[in-house]
């Protein structure tokens, strides 16, 4: 059949392999059930569910834009950001484009260029696995379309420093996109040199795009509904090519009363932050390198062992996310079950030293 002969090479997506009892520290979900009121409000939409959504996704847009103090025509909304992702390289770049993002950084943004027939240019990062935001910036090509910065980087939860951002967008030409990709926002406690606010960055450089979740910290990975928030005139594109119906009514319906529970999210994502803190720091007393991280996630530089040490963990009952030859990625939730990794972390350790 004449399929795209360049899509030959293109992986198929692999899911994780989970088994009964498992504990899954794989894939940077929340252990907890979504948030109160959620399951009342997905009960009320299922009640309608022979009706098709809205497709404006008006009731959501707004509420999002009244908490984000933007207007409505400054939000798209999206099945998942990663849909976001790959619409804003459907609006930006053809083929012979290139889209430049730091690597490693989250899966798709190669992937999801390769699908729209453009070149993804993959800049390494530092060796401390920040985003190295000058060499990105030496990067850029009169090819260039798109640009994504994983802030915190997905998978190793680092952040760069807000002048350095700030000196980036200032040497990306005002015509190029850059996606600044939040999907762990709710868990960043920035301070110091790393302080910035990225809607506010907005007013300065109107061609910075901002992607959120409700993925991650809202706990609502299963309904698929992420946002990107933007000058009208990349939103007006990205609402062009927004495939009608694809978030559904149940979607919707849980983001708006996630957002009404605003209390109950800082009190989770505190937990999470300070669980954080505790497992970086045992795993640095193992002997593990581990950066900072600020995002629900910590990463193991673990380079050659990351494969072993991700199938032994497996064994163990607690399953992570290996980078061949890279890094481990290790979420963080609740205490039991970060202990369960960390005993695993420890034993490792000790048959090692
Ligand atoms: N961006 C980053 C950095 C991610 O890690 C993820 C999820 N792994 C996404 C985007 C996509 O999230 P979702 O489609 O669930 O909103």
């Amino acid at each position: 059949m004449r399929i795209r002969p360049d899509l030959d090479t293109l992986p198929v997506y692999v899911p994780g392999k989970t088994f009964p009892g498992a504990i899954k520290l794989a894939s940077n979900e929340v252990t907890d059930p979504p948030l109160p009121g959620v399951a009342a409000a997905i009960a009320e939409a299922a009640a309608t569910a022979n009706r098709y959504p809205d497709n404006g996704m008006v009731e959501l847009t707004d509420e999002l834009a009244k908490s984000l103090g933007v207007t409505p025509a400054e939000i798209q909304i999206g099945c998942g950001s990663v849909i976001l992702c790959q619409n804003l390289i459907t609006v930006t770049a053809v083929p012979g484009d290139e889209v430049l993002f730091g690597w490693r950084s989250f899966e798709m943004y190669p992937v999801a260029t390769r699908v729209v027939g453009a070149t993804p240019v993959q800049i390494p990062l530092t060796g401390d696995a920040v985003h190295d935001l000058a060499a990105m910036a030496g990067a850029i090509t009169d090819r260039t379309r798109l640009i994504f910065v994983c802030n915190p980087n997905n998978p190793t939860g680092t952040v760069v420093e807000a002048q350095a951002l700030r000196d980036f967008l200032a040497a990306v030409p005002s015509d190029i996109v850059v996606a600044l990709d939040e999907a762990y926002f709710e868990y960043m406690r920035l301070t110091g040199p790393f302080a910035y606010d990225a809607l506010e960055l907005r007013r300065e450089f109107p061609n910075l795009v901002v992607l959120r979740t409700f993925s991650k910290a809202y706990g609502l990975a299963g309904l698929r509904v992420g946002y990107a928030v933007g000058d009208p005139e990349v939103i007006t594109a990205l609402n062009k090519v927004h495939v009608p119906f694809t978030v559904s009514s149940v979607a919707q319906s849980a983001a708006v009363a996630s957002l009404h529970a605003q209390d109950e999210l800082l009190a989770r994502t505190d937990a999470v932050v300070a669980e954080r803190e505790r497992v970086t720091a045992r795993l640095r007393e193992l002997g593990y390198r581990v950066p900072d991280s600020q995002a629900n996630f910590v990463w193991l530089m673990l380079g050659d062992d990351s494969m072993p040490f991700a199938t032994e963990c497996a064994e163990s009952g607690v399953i992570v996310r290996p980078f061949a030859g890279d890094g481990v990625r290790v979420t963080v939730t609740h205490p039991a079950e970060n202990d369960a990794f960390l005993t695993f972390a420890e034993k490792y350790a000790g048959a090692r030293s």
